[in-house]
């Protein structure tokens, strides 16, 4: 199959940008004059983009022969998936490659809440540290309950790590899977019963605010929230009235409605831990999610296949 125009919709990162210009002469789109897609989009077979960049219906209808979607990132909440396939052209993400990064992430966002890692080093850093056991007591983390909202790739790899710290898990989703943790069909029951909430799924429509007032009620007084997923999930506002109120005891957020930024109801809070959205952004990670991106679209014109395509 010949590649027509491969074009990169945005930057992705140093090596996917270089192999994509080296291997598939993409064409940039940032670096085109205006109108180009009006005048070009017919010649365009394959795109490249990101989760950050998108793929909406308006970029579609500009690219009327496009075959191939390779989007770096795993959630494809910013991709019309639905209408690219109508058209039967085949989206991929880069799935599998982050699983255990942003594991590790919500592991150290879990463990810095509970032990509130950032007030203690806040604290020394001050010059409080003066006496011995100057700094409040905090959560226990190992031996207690670990419910997850979206048990996929990366709730799994969460709950993985959660046996490590002895830890019994359960979890939440759309339905049962055959693993060792057992399914729990309310979200309410399951942060009724879990001591740590982690949230794990995917952004969208179907997933806006599942986490309610009714959740963080639920959690309670002594719970911590985690989301890794995506802001949209939390109904964030509900969320600093729970801990304004005292409902929840603290939360570790990668993700958060309205990024990049906080709020300073939540960032002004010692009981909140946020971090910019880097579950995946190691140095190794990124390098495989880059080199994903390629791989997809050289997979697609070698066998017609992308390889990781998107399941929606
Ligand atoms: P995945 O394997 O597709 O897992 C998603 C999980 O969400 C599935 O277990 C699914 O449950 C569940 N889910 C979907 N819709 C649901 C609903 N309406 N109610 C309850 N559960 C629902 O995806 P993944 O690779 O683990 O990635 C998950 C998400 O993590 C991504 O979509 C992305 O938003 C986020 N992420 C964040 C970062 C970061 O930097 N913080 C990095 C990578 C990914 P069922 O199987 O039961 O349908």
């Amino acid at each position: 199959m010949t590649a027509g125009v491969v074009l990169q919709a945005a930057p992705i990162g140093p090596l996917a940008d270089r192999l994509l210009r080296e291997e598939l002469g993409a064409v940039r789109l940032w670096d085109q004059p205006p109108g180009w897609l009006a005048a070009q989009g017919a010649s365009v077979r394959l795109l490249a983009t990101s989760v950050r960049q998108g793929c909406d219906a308006a970029m579609l209808a500009a690219l009327p022969n496009l075959r191939a979607v390779s989007s770096w990132g795993v959630g494809y909440d910013t991709l019309d998936v639905a209408a690219a396939h109508a058209r039967g052209i085949q989206v991929a993400n880069t799935p599998d490659v982050l699983d255990d990064c942003v594991a590790d992430l919500a592991w150290g966002l879990l463990i810095a809440t509970a032990r509130r890692i950032p007030a203690a080093d806040r604290h020394v850093s001050a010059g409080e540290w003066t006496t011995l056991g100057s700094f409040p007591l905090a959560t226990r983390v190992s031996g207690k309950r670990l419910g997850i909202l979206g048990l996929g790739r990366i709730g799994q790899a969460i709950a993985r790590r959660g046996e490590g710290f002895a830890m019994e898990v359960r979890y939440h989703g759309r339905r049962p899977k055959d693993v060792p943790y057992r399914f729990e069909p309310s979200l309410p029951a399951l942060a009724a019963w879990c001591d740590m909430l982690v949230v794990a799924c995917g952004g969208g429509p179907e997933t806006h605010h599942l986490v309610s007032a009714e959740v963080l009620a639920a959690l309670g007084p002594r719970g911590i929230l985690v989301n890794i997923g995506r802001g949209s999930v939390v109904d964030q506002q509900a969320l600093v009235a729970a801990l304004e109120g005292g409902v929840i005891g603290g939360a570790g957020l990668d993700v958060l409605q309205g990024e990049p930024g906080a709020p300073a109801a939540l960032r002004e809070r010692d009981e909140v831990v946020i971090t910019p959205h880097i579950g995946s952004a190691t140095i190794e990670t990124r390098e495989a999610m880059e080199r994903l991106v390629v791989d997809n679209l050289l997979a697609f014109l070698r066998d017609g296949r992308v390889l990781t395509p998107v399941q929606a």
